[in-house]
């Protein structure tokens, strides 16, 4: 082992785990302490501005200047009661990271001196300087200048010593510079588009509301290995490393025993995000070495898509804590699963009604069927697009690679629901139906009560699968911004459910009967929307073959697939559901192109570095070594014994040989084809070139060194092994 590896191998593996501070408290004292929630408000703010600004969130209206001094002066006092001297107006630019530029509350007093204060104009609006934030153009378009407004739905609170506000981040001329703007527009009109279709079922509907339970995967590495390998510190993953021995081949790790470094982590990050309101419950080990999940109790979609950035923030600050890093990149290892963030999401009612969830009678159902073929339609109609939502330089390592959603969206529903959809579209009477007797399933095991079976069965190989009170959105990236995937499906949505009402309301006019109306709609709904139900093996080659006769998206390239973005059919619905206009629409796929190339290009700069620097001299180094050995040999020996007692050597120098020569012209192609591409002036054109011919340069380099892993001495390897970064003791 080379001495630096050795050194970092050797810290690593005996690290103990760290100790964690546990509150005194149990969780319900904790919960929600560095948030400035309803409870804090009413505390802090006088009486009359408390009832103004809860109006205001319930109601989403403005609020008057008057309120908003008095709600930052209040808001202020709990900051600073709280240890806070900072705020930030903290927002989500197109970078999936969020972005904070902080300020001291500190003014001066005229006397020499300072106050601290905070007033509404602060609070509600400020413009950072954000001519460095990507903005496809929009402002050099137009003016430089970009605003944040405060998002009143989403609490305000403390990390570190900041008061952090959310806000939405917008251009001088309006169009939305970030994710939150077009997310809360998308769950504007899901709320409208829903609440006139649950009407129908009962009247007094006010507002439908959209949920999100994400799953987080991540993988945990130690500081010291990671800090070895400049491929991970650089690109969050691994551009090179022969595959371990043994790896995830046991099926030992999922749901395995956590071990005791990791638990003292996941304990502490917990304990942090309760304290940030954030409602984490499940934990558990993941398919890979290495790997684990965290999850919340689900939350409104907003306030969830908040939670998960400022987790995302929390975790890499924990960790470090506890001398990991934790990669959120989708596929930090080859040949080892990568990680997702499946995205549960489901609609429901102001009376507390899932949409989702079958209910107990047969009018419950109806309705229920209802918002389940309208979503059908939906993702039917936008499948590419959806696609494009959840695609990215990192996300696509993982997507259609065998062990993650495929790169085709189709919708799972299980046997249960699609007998109900078969029924419904077959029969030509308005029964209605009753699907409360669930079956039961008897375990004949008397201290074990009779299960119910849920309403879906599982399919893992589904992208978008039904899973009992709702869907699983599961292609989503591990590094993503959620609000991607959730601006997409919830707008397109909107726009079915927009059309449903449309075509019900029409038929009602005529003189047919509602239920009548709805079942015929459903029905034709049904049929036409056939091609995107697949219950079967999503990995499988058929199923690619199948899905391009039903005429269902099957692009792979990541730069292609964002077309969809632009495609007459989005354009059209973002425009009807006021998410996005086309402006905005192109000015992000720029964005998009840009990313894709830059990370690619990032990726390729660093192994072109390792490969020249890293390996080739001590792959050099050992061949010598190996030639001075038959050099050696040659002068001892009489010819012929020479020749086979130095025969296999003499096939490794010529193999490695080999191996270097290919790595060599690899890389020179390689920068040869980044070079090319970067004259390109489109955008476009520019991420494609690196996808078709940077990208597969890089596989091949990649080949080559891991074949020279395993014939170097491994006392000179520089890098730390797949077999040292993957397994925590
Ligand atoms: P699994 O891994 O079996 O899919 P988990 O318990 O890890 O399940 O995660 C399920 C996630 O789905 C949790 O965040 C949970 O809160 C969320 N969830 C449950 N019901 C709903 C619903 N109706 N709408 C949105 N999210 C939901
Ligand atoms: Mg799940």
């Amino acid at each position: 082992m080379s001495k630096l590896r050795f050194k970092v191998v050797d810290e690593a593996f005996n690290r103990k785990a760290d100790h964690v501070e546990i509150p005194s408290e149990r969780p319900e004292k904790y919960y929600g302490k560095q948030v400035f929630n309803r409870q804090k408000m009413f505390e802090y703010l006088p009486a009359d501005t408390y009832q103004s600004l809860v109006t205001a969130i319930d109601n989403k209206e403005p609020l008057s200047r008057e309120v908003a001094d008095s709600v930052a002066e209040g808001m202020k006092r709990w900051a600073i009661d709280n240890g806070a001297r900072h705020y930030t107006h903290w927002f989500q630019p197109l970078t999936e990271s969020t972005a904070e530029k902080h300020d001291a509350f500190v003014e001066h007093d005229g006397k020499g001196g300072v106050v601290e204060k905070f007033t509404g104009k602060l609070l509600v609006q400020q413009e950072p300087d954000a001519s460095s934030f990507p903005n496809g153009g929009i402002r050099n378009t137009f003016e430089a200048r970009g605003y944040s407004a405060w998002d009143i739905s989403s609490p305000a609170f403390i990390w570190g010593n900041t008061l952090c506000i959310p806000t939405v981040f917008i251009s001088y001329t309006g169009e939305s510079l970030d994710y939150k703007t077009p997310l809360l527009r998308a769950l504007n009109s899901v709320d409208r588009a829903a609440t006139a279709v649950a009407q129908y079922f009962d009247p007094e509907v006010k507002h439908v509301k959209s949920f999100l339970g994400w799953e987080q995967e991540y993988f945990l590495v130690d500081e010291a290995l990671y800090s070895a390998r400049p491929d991970l510190m650089l690109t969050g993953r691994t551009l090179m490393g022969h595959e371990s021995a043994k790896n995830q081949q046991l099926e030992d790790h999922y749901f395995g025993a956590i071990p005791s470094r990791v638990e003292a982590f996941m304990l502490d990050l917990e304990i942090e995000c309760h304290k940030l309101g954030i409602p984490v419950k499940t934990r558990h080990n993941e398919v890979a070495p290495n790997q684990f999940e965290l999850a919340p109790i689900f939350e409104e979609t907003n306030l969830a898509n908040d939670h998960n950035l400022l987790l995302m923030k929390i975790m890499d600050e924990v960790a470090r804590r506890h001398h990991f890093r934790v990669l959120l990149h989708e596929k930090p290892f080859a040949g080892i699963n990568g990680s997702g963030k499946h995205n549960n999401w489901s609609l429901g009612t102001d009376k507390g009604v899932l949409l989702f969830a079958p209910g107990k009678t047969p009018k419950d159902n109806l309705q229920f069927i209802t918002f389940m073929v309208n979503v059908m339609a939906a993702v039917h109609r936008h499948n590419g697009l959806l696609k494009a939502s959840i695609a990215s330089a990192t996300n696509a390592h993982r997507l259609g690679a065998n062990e993650a959603p495929p790169a085709i969206i189709s919708i799972f529903t299980g046997s249960f629901l699609a007998g109900i959809l078969n029924q419904i579209a077959t029969s030509d009477t308005d029964e209605l139906l009753d699907m409360s007797e669930k079956d039961g399933v008897s375990l004949n095991l008397s201290q074990i009560p009779e299960l119910m079976i849920d309403n879906t069965d599982r399919n893992r190989t589904s992208p978008f699968a039904f899973t009992g009170n709702r869907f699983e959105f599961r292609a989503v990236g591990s590094s993503a911004n959620c609000a991607s995937a959730m601006i997409a499906l919830n707008a397109a949505v909107a726009e079915q459910l927009d059309l449903f009402r449309k075509a019900v309301d029409a038929r009602v006019a005529k003189g047919e009967t509602l239920r009548h109306a709805l079942l015929e709609e459903l029905r034709s709904l049904i049929k036409q929307t056939e091609a995107i139900h697949f219950d079967g093996n999503g990995y499988s080659d058929e199923w690619k073959e199948e899905a391009k006769r039903r005429g269902l998206d099957c692009e792979t390239s990541v730069p292609k697939i964002f077309d969809a973005y632009l495609s007459k059919s989005s354009v059209e619905m973002f425009k009807s559901t006021g998410v996005f206009t086309e402006v905005e629409l192109e000015a992000r796929n720029e964005v998009k192109w840009e990313m894709y190339t830059k990370k690619v290009q990032i990726e390729a700069r660093v192994l072109g570095d390792l490969a020249l620097n890293h390996i080739i001299p001590v792959a050099t180094r050992y061949q010598s070594v190996l030639l001075d050995n038959v050099y050696k040999i040659k002068g001892l020996f009489p010819e012929l014994k020479a020749a086979e007692i130095a025969g296999t050597d003499l096939l490794t120098i010529e193999k490695m040989s080999d191996h270097m020569r290919v790595i060599k012209t690899e890389v020179h192609r390689m920068v040869e084809a980044r070079k090319s591409a970067n004259r390109l002036e489109s955008e476009r054109e520019k991420a494609i070139a690196y996808h078709d011919n940077v990208v597969p340069c890089m596989e091949v380099i990649r080949y080559h060194i891991d074949k020279l892993e395993l014939m170097v001495d491994d006392e000179i390897w520089p890098l730390p092994k797949y077999r040292e970064l993957l397994f925590i003791r």
